[in-house]
């Protein structure tokens, strides 16, 4: 971790930097066991207070799941842990291995680091102008870091070297350089507000930044928002929401939802609460082994997502982050789930696989080639191969 820490230190501002009024949950979590847990209604309580009784520690899931293997304290020095009620209640009581129990409760393992896993593998850090939160690696469209505090943290999460640790808070100083930044560049026509988890402002923080980005660029052609928080606490979804990001104008949402079981009836009528507003929505999965490195839970996946109004956007490949080679899904198992989607599902249900480029490359599409060119002899003919893998040439198109 050492490294690490020297490259967080070197890309924090020297300047004290002004925490956003967060809600860093103080009260200890209340629920003594598995009843106690299943007995409490999300629904019925404001999201804030449901956040504070979010699980932060392995021994505080030990209270509620079985068969949970405790964690040196090292493993919260990479990513912390956090696990809103919401989630516990979706994780399986018994097995580790259930779906959701893999993408949030911490194990020892994720101090395994391999030696391709870097902390910036996407090399965010070079692409930040000076002073200002944001990346700028596309000719059009930015990525804007409003902070790093998510509502739930996932073991594989790409920025584990920024995310829930303390030295990295995005301060209000770093945000008004990057709405000037914004203003300075005017070939910029998307900006993307991203994290940590920007719905974990409270509405009027989010309705300030939201209105000194359309102030400053009041013809940006889209405005977009990734959160988790949607599946990780869909309570945060009220009409007091939905009236900030109308009134910003907010063109889309993209979520990462990652497996079928967390379509649930509540994540299913907030996220009609957002379309009934206007807002777009969109699902970026990570692909990840024992949640979703599988045909049937892809197909169920992206076609009950189509079903509930959320576009499959992407489905990205493991980043090489620390202690994510347990995630990792081979290249070939990415083509073969993709086969078995193509054809088989409805095409507004598939995504464009990604692998996220080594170095600042970007995002690059991996899928099968479907129409390809084969060498006969001294010919060249163009073949096309369906999704049942019949054949047929399509020279003509050479
Ligand atoms: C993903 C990403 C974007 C948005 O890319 P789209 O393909 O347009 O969704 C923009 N900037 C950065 C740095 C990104 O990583
Ligand atoms: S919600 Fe996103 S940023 Fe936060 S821990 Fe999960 S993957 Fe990382």
């Amino acid at each position: 971790m050492s490294t690490n820490t020297a490259e967080k230190q070197s890309s924090t501002p020297s300047r004290k930097a002004i925490p956003l009024t967060l809600i860093e949950p103080t009260s200890p979590q209340h629920f003594a066991n598995r009843s106690d847990l299943m007995s409490f209604d999300v629904s019925a309580h404001p999201w804030r207070e449901t956040l504070a009784k979010s699980f932060k520690t392995d021994r505080d899931l030990a209270k509620v799941l079985q068969n949970v293997r405790p964690v040196d304290q090292q493993v919260y020095q990479v990513i912390a842990a956090r696990v809103t009620p919401y989630i516990a209640q979706l994780m399986d009581e018994r097995n580790p291995n259930c779906p959701i129990r893999i993408q949030y409760v911490p194990e020892q393992d994720e101090l395994n680091v391999a030696p391709h896993e870097m902390g910036d593998q996407l090399s965010e850090d070079d692409m930040m102008p000076e002073g200002t939160s944001i990346v700028h690696r596309y000719p059009n469209r930015v990525l804007f870091l409003v902070h790093n505090i998510c509502g739930a943290y996932c073991r594989h999460c790409t920025r584990k070297r920024m995310v829930s640790d303390p030295l990295n808070v995005i301060s209000m100083e770093r945000i008004r350089r990057s709405v000037d930044y914004l203003r300075e560049h005017p070939e910029i026509q998307d900006v993307l507000l991203s994290g940590g988890d920007p719905l974990l402002l409270t509405d009027g923080k989010l309705d300030q930044i939201l209105s000194m980005i359309r102030e400053a660029r009041p013809d940006l052609k889209i405005l977009r928002i990734g959160s988790r928080l949607l599946a990780q606490l869909p309570t945060r979804v009220t009409p007091e929401l939905c009236e900030v990001l109308v009134k910003n104008r907010v063109t889309l949402i993209n979520t990462q939802v990652n497996h079928p079981k967390e379509i649930t009836p509540l994540f299913q009528e907030r996220i009609a609460m957002l379309r009934h507003s206007g807002i777009m929505l969109g699902n970026q999965s990570v692909l990840m082994k024992g949640v979703n490195d599988d045909v049937q839970v892809m197909r169920d996946l992206v076609m009950d997502l189509v079903a509930n109004g959320i576009r499959p956007y992407y489905v990205y490949s493991m980043d090489p982050a620390p202690g994510n080679s347990k995630f990792q899904v081979s290249y070939d198992r990415m083509l073969e789930i993709y086969h078995g989607i193509r054809g088989w599902v409805s095409g507004p249900a598939i995504p464009t696989f990604i692998v996220d480029g080594i170095g600042g490359l970007g995002k690059m599409p991996v899928q099968p080639e479907y129409v390809r060119k084969v060498q006969d002899g001294e010919q060249t003919r163009l073949e096309a191969t369906n999704f049942e893998g019949r054949s047929a040439d399509v020279s003509y198109l050479l």
